[in-house]
């Protein structure tokens, strides 16, 4: 999986999602782990599985609204996480601003998940308006150093990041 906006690293992390590669507690027990639980370590609520760490728990979920509501588009409220990385199928984007969507939804998937870990192995985490903020801040910066030549605006890519936000990657040729 590729999308030269954002690190490899990201790319790479999406391939183990979508292969159900990622280590979450049902995914262990399916590999015969014993573990003490499989509830889920961010809500204790429902077993871990991947579409849960990613898309369907609490503060996942208010993560991807926030997204949404960032990019004023809907979020469809029986969403597949496969839809939600595929991208463009729900929402209408095309050409480059499908590309940047895209790089947003796997960021924010990789944040998420990274999150989780930190809960995890460290017992801290962040509320989901703090991880809202580290994907625009993160997608900002990575997309910026990979597009030269483009004005860049923070401000614009906050509050308009469709039209505004890299305007020269918005005017190129589909593709
Ligand atoms: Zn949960």
């Amino acid at each position: 999986m590729r999308n030269n906006l954002i690190p490899q690293k990201i790319g790479i992390f999406i391939w183990r999602v979508v292969k159900g590669r990622i280590a979450v507690k049902t995914e262990l027990e399916k590999r015969g782990i014993v573990l003490d639980t499989l509830l889920c370590p961010m809500c204790n609520n429902v077993p871990e599985s991947i579409d849960h760490a990613i898309l369907s728990c609490k503060t996942a979920q208010e993560v991807w609204e926030g997204i949404h509501k960032w990019w004023k588009i809907n979020l469809p409220s029986h969403i597949t996480l496969e839809e939600l990385l595929g991208g463009s199928n729900y929402v209408n984007f095309s050409g480059k601003i499908s590309k940047i969507w895209q790089a947003i939804t796997w960021s924010a998937s990789y944040i998420i998940w990274k999150n989780r870990n930190q809960k995890v192995f460290k017992n801290d985490s962040w509320s989901s308006s703090k991880i809202i903020c580290e994907v625009q801040v993160k997608t900002y910066e990575w997309i910026s150093n990979r597009s030269r030549n483009i004005h860049k605006d923070w401000l614009h890519w906050l509050l308009d990041p469709i039209n505004l936000g890299f305007p020269d990657i918005n005017n190129r040729d589909p593709g």
